[in-house]
């Protein structure tokens, strides 16, 4: 990979290089018209978390990067009778839904792996010292001639033709473009951890495959990884007042996660029971943008363009598939000569939509449980449970996972080259008769 800065070229800032930001140098790095630059507020990179999830549509993108290879080799396939997720009942245990691994060669086997090992393979495509570190964005000026970035640090940068906001869900970059936009705490903080398997070698009837474990307000996540570590993610409800201290990542004692789960299955209390020490976050989210973009010039990537608050446990691959997006809309806007305003038109044009789909099934999970309430009062709390959770997954969203953003993106041309070909057939025909034609009407077989 060569990154090097010459005269006249699209000059690009990134601000944040978690996934979002590391696959958008990557992709725009390819861009031979592009001269780079990207910031992070941190001394270094690092990830902090646990697991992550890798789906076929992360898959697609980690082989567009280059970075499949690197992860290829913790993906833990089976035989087609492996179970890759349940979802249980955490109060009584009572299996609720299951789903079998693919063995389909083409279609890359749902895995997890550590969030680290996702990190390390992208940023090994980046040339070291690439990344400028410890550059913390303070301010956005929008001149005339271009971005102006002011830093913490009192450094400033620019001015860019084009700022990309990959900074996360706390986006500086979005507050900036988006004023009125407001996260807020949902008032739920996730509890995660890696442990040895061999910590809970002793407890009966923990599933193989990855697992959510429901009650009415909480869920337990569990998932034997590779390399013999196994994950535990969980949700809590906790008050605005007490998570207020909470920083992201924060490290926290046993005692303050275990009496959340004091209700579940005793496989469950005795799970929660082995870590010493956890990380708590405290989940933040936000209403749905109505466009990723700002004064033709300004592109939301990543977390920062869609604050779901971790929802689908997909958050890396929608970055990479922004990423993607991005980089094709700016290749193809520089192919025809139009400007970078086009280009960032084209971006929202394909991701926006995506997002309100994301949103409107955020939204449906909600509405089930409203539902369930109002038509069935009298369930007690475990048919509740069971109830919801049949909803929530008889619709089927594993398009998400399986969501092929490079057809889309194909397709989305496709519509629009032909409308543009429409547009000269129906000037031309204009001209020739001074006349509209008749539209044309399919005939029917
Ligand atoms: C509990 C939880 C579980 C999840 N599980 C999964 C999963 O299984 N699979 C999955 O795909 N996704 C998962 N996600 C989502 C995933 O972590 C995010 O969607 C993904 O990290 C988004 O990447 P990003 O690059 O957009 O943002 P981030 O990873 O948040 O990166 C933002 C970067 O911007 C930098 N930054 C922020 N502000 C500034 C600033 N002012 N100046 C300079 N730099 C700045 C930060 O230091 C950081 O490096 C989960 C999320 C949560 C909260």
């Amino acid at each position: 990979m060569t990154i090097q800065p010459a005269e006249n070229k699209l000059k690009i800032a990134i601000i944040g290089t978690g996934p979002g930001g590391l696959a958008a140098i990557i992709n725009l790095s390819r861009l031979p018209f592009v001269e780079l630059s990207a910031y992070d507020q941190a001394s270094e990179l690092r990830e902090v978390g646990a697991g992550i999830s890798i789906n076929q549509n992360t898959w697609r993108h980690l082989q567009l990067l280059g970075a499949a290879d690197a992860i290829e080799q913790f993906n833990l396939r089976g035989d087609g009778t492996k179970v890759d997720s349940e979802q249980r009942n955490g109060i009584t245990g009572e299996l609720l839904f299951s789903r079998l691994q693919t063995v389909d060669p083409n279609i890359p086997a749902r895995s997890r792996i550590e969030r680290y090992k996702l990190q390390k393979a992208l940023l090994d495509q980046i040339p070291a010292g690439f990344i400028k570190l410890s550059k913390r964005l303070s301010t956005i000026i929008e001149l005339s001639k271009g971005v102006q970035l002011s830093f913490e640090d009192g450094t400033t940068a620019g001015p860019f033709d084009l700022l990309i906001g990959a900074d996360g869900i706390r986006s500086a970059v979005r507050k900036h473009s988006f004023p009125d936009h407001k996260l807020s705490y949902t008032g739920k903080v996730a509890y995660r951890t890696l442990i040895p398997q061999s910590a809970v070698a002793h407890i009966p009837n923990i599933p193989k495959s990855s697992c959510f474990w429901h009650a009415k307000d909480t869920h337990v996540y569990t998932d034997p990884l590779d390399n013999g570590l196994f994950e535990i993610a969980t949700r809590a409800s906790e008050t605005e007042e007490s998570v207020k201290k909470v920083s992201w990542g924060q490290k926290i004692k046993r005692d303050q996660v275990v009496h959340h789960y004091d209700e579940y299955v005793d496989t469950i209390r005795q799970i929660i029971a082995v870590p010493d020490e956890w990380l708590e976050f405290a989940m933040f989210g936000g209403p749905r943008l109505e466009s990723v973009i700002s004064n033709n010039r300004i592109a939301l990537l990543g977390d920062a363009s869609h604050p779901l608050s971790g929802a689908f446990g997909s958050g890396a691959a929608f970055a990479f598939e922004d990423a993607y997006v991005l980089a094709k809309a700016l290749a193809y806007t520089k192919a025809k000569g139009e400007p970078i305003g086009e280009a960032l038109k084209l971006y929202d044009e394909v991701r926006s939509p995506h997002y309100k789909g994301l949103y409107a099934i955020l939204n449906g999970f909600g509405s089930n449980a409203k539902d369930i309430q109002a038509s069935s009062p009298s369930l007690d709390e475990n048919e509740f449970i069971n109830e919801r959770t049949r909803r929530n997954w008889a619709a089927n969203n594993s398009w998400i996972y399986e969501y092929d953003v490079t057809k889309v993106w194909k397709e989305h041309i496709q519509t629009l080259e032909a409308s543009k070909d429409f547009l000269k057939l129906d000037l031309a025909q204009n001209d020739e008769t001074g006349q509209k034609p008749l539209p044309q009407i399919p005939v029917s077989a």
